[in-house]
């Protein structure tokens, strides 16, 4: 078996590292930043396919990703993944895209006696596993046999001639813009406010993305609840402050779905890597590199779909 080595300690570097380990590797992970420092640790982070492509492979990944978690949060509790119920709220009743990779996944019409929120018509109900990052990604890093080793990387070919390793897996995010130069590689800022549950109830997952420029979810984790978003295609070297102008908007889209969380405890941003396609291939000019970026606002919904790609292409 191969000595790899993973550039990345967000979602998809540790998981495309375990399932390397698991598959009988020898895996260490180098990463510039690992935990709050990551873009994963700013996500919701709830299984649900958005912001990615291309649609016929996202839903592979995502139905693989979506049965491991399932089996995590039956299984492995102190892993932080629970199940919780999602309504989606739909435009109309066409079948979403994702649906294949759904089971279970039912239309719900809005009715006199029982109206969906917002004026919504339609909406979708399904069980999605949900990952509470502060939990999940220190998680992630126990099941791994070397510690992770923090240091930014300059250059994945240098990195192949000075480790000698049998293989790179390329897992920085929006860092493999600098690293590659791959320019459809691009930043979609977001934003959460998280709040006290208050009145909500933490069994259950709203989300509404009928209009982009007002999305709003409210994703209940064990304790608190994540309130958001946003999704602004911007610079990725703009910075992840938040602004009090879209807290208030997330607080009064809020109340708009008759919602009451609790007080805020503390708000958060991060940028989205998004590229029309994850990048999942060996490099043309490298054989030993193999790239594993570009999930966009899906990372930890593809995760483990994508790692096991990976793990196969090795
Ligand atoms: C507000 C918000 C909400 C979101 N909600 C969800 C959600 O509900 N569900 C969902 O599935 N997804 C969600 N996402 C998307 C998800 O967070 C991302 O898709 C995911 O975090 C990407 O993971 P990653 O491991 O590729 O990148 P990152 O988490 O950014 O990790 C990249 C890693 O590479 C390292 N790195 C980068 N460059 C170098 C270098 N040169 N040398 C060494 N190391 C390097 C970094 O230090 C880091 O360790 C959300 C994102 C945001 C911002």
């Amino acid at each position: 078996m191969a000595r790899v080595v993973v550039v990345g300690a967000g979602v998809i570097g540790l998981t495309s590292a375990l399932a390397l380990e698991e598959a009988g590797h020898d895996v260490q992970v180098i990463a510039a930043a690992k935990g709050n420092s990551t873009t994963s640790a700013a996500a919701g982070a709830i299984w649900y396919p958005f912001k990615v492509g291309p649609p016929e492979k996202a839903s592979v990944w995502a139905g693989t990703t979506l049965r491991w978690l399932t089996r995590l949060a039956k299984q492995s509790p102190e892993a932080g993944v629970d199940i919780v119920e999602r309504t989606e709220l739909a435009q109309d009743d066409r079948t979403p895209w994702w649906a294949p990779a759904t089971p279970g996944l039912r239309k719900v019409e809005s009715t006199d006696s029982k109206p969906l929120p917002n004026g919504a018509r339609f909406g979708w109900k399904f069980e999605a596993p949900r990952c509470d990052p502060p939990v999940f990604l220190p998680w992630l890093e126990s099941q791994l046999h070397c510690p992770i080793e923090i240091r930014r990387v300059l250059s994945l070919g240098a990195l192949i001639a000075e480790t000698n390793a049998g293989a790179v897996i390329n897992c920085t995010g929006l860092g493999a813009r600098t690293l590659t130069g791959d320019r459809e590689l691009q930043a979609i800022y977001g934003q959460t406010v998280i709040t006290a549950p208050g009145r909500i109830d933490l069994a259950h997952c709203l989300g509404d993305e009928r209009d982009e420029s007002r999305m709003f979810y409210a994703i209940p984790r064990r304790a608190e609840v994540v309130l958001g978003g946003c999704a602004e295609l911007c610079p990725d070297d703009r910075p992840t402050t938040t602004t009090r102008a879209m807290t208030d908007a997330i607080l009064s889209r809020a109340a708009a779905m008759g919602l009451e969380p609790g007080p805020v405890l503390r708000e958060s941003a991060g940028l989205r890597p998004y590229r029309p396609s994850v990048r999942l291939e060996r490099d043309p000019d490298e054989d030993r590199i193999i790239h594993n970026y570009g999930h966009g606002g899906s990372g930890f919904t593809l995760c483990r779909g994508c790692a096991e790609d990976v793990a196969a292409l090795l």
